[in-house]
């Protein structure tokens, strides 16, 4: 079944030149204008993913990602134009996955695209595999146990300490996503920790010694510059 993309651009011109490409990729296309359109479709068709532009007419679209992270876990790829936009991107105040930068060419798009949907479709069987087998996480050669609070590489059981854990589970949970310092800080330590982001980076290196084959060169979770972190599993 072809995957659904739903293309929220004002530009008529590039709006459809999307359309036709995305197509031609073999994916279903349904196309919006302006936010409220596009929220509207976002709930009625349920796409598998959502690009994004920023500058719309009316409400814009950190407005409509914001509206539709409420109640939507799509993976949503923001089209960037100016500068200040990257940095409120960047920054995942919306809660967009990733973004692109105008200009772009139609191969970068359809690259970025099919590495957002092929993450999603990891993280989803990652999640179906937890349920059904007492919340297990399978990660290559590294395994989560959920329900025994284990985690082990190539059958080794490692030592870790509790907030190494709790943060090693929740990145496991989000794997594939890109996660500011804040939003880990305020999920695995909670909004009443007095502490910065810097906890974040500490416990991370730690974790890293743990779980990386070379802690230098970490393939596991990797850093994303001013923006934060990814768990590639
Ligand atoms: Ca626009």
């Amino acid at each position: 079944m072809a995957e659904k993309i739903l293309i929220v651009e004002d530009e008529l011109i590039l709006q459809e030149t999307l359309a036709y490409n995305l197509k031609h990729q073999g994916y279903e296309v349904e196309t919006a204008g302006d936010g409220q359109t596009a929220i509207d479709k976002a709930k009625q068709i349920k796409p598998d993913l959502i690009l994004l532009d920023i500058m719309l007419p009316g409400m814009d679209g950190f407005e409509v990602c914001r509206i539709l992270r409420k109640d939507m876990s799509v993976p949503i790829l923001m089209l960037t134009a100016r500068d200040d936009e990257i940095d409120r991107v960047v920054g995942l105040e919306v809660g967009a996955d990733d973004y692109l930068t105008k200009p772009f060419s139609m191969r970068e798009l359809i690259a970025r695209v099919r590495a957002l949907l092929r993450r999603v479709r990891l993280m989803q069987n990652t999640n179906q595999d937890s349920e059904s087998t007492h919340k297990i996480f399978h990660l290559n050669n590294l395994v989560i146990d959920e329900t025994r609070h284990e985690v082990m590489i190539d059958d080794k059981p490692l030592d870790l300490k509790p907030k190494e854990y709790d943060l090693l589970l929740y990145l496991a949970g989000h794997r594939g996503h890109i996660l500011s310092r804040e939003q880990i800080l305020k999920e695995v330590w909670g909004w009443d920790f007095f502490g910065d982001s810097r906890t974040i980076d500490v416990h991370v290196r730690w974790l890293r010694e743990k779980i990386e084959e070379n802690p230098a060169e970490p393939k596991r979770i990797i850093t994303i510059r001013s923006a934060g972190y990814r768990f590639e599993g």
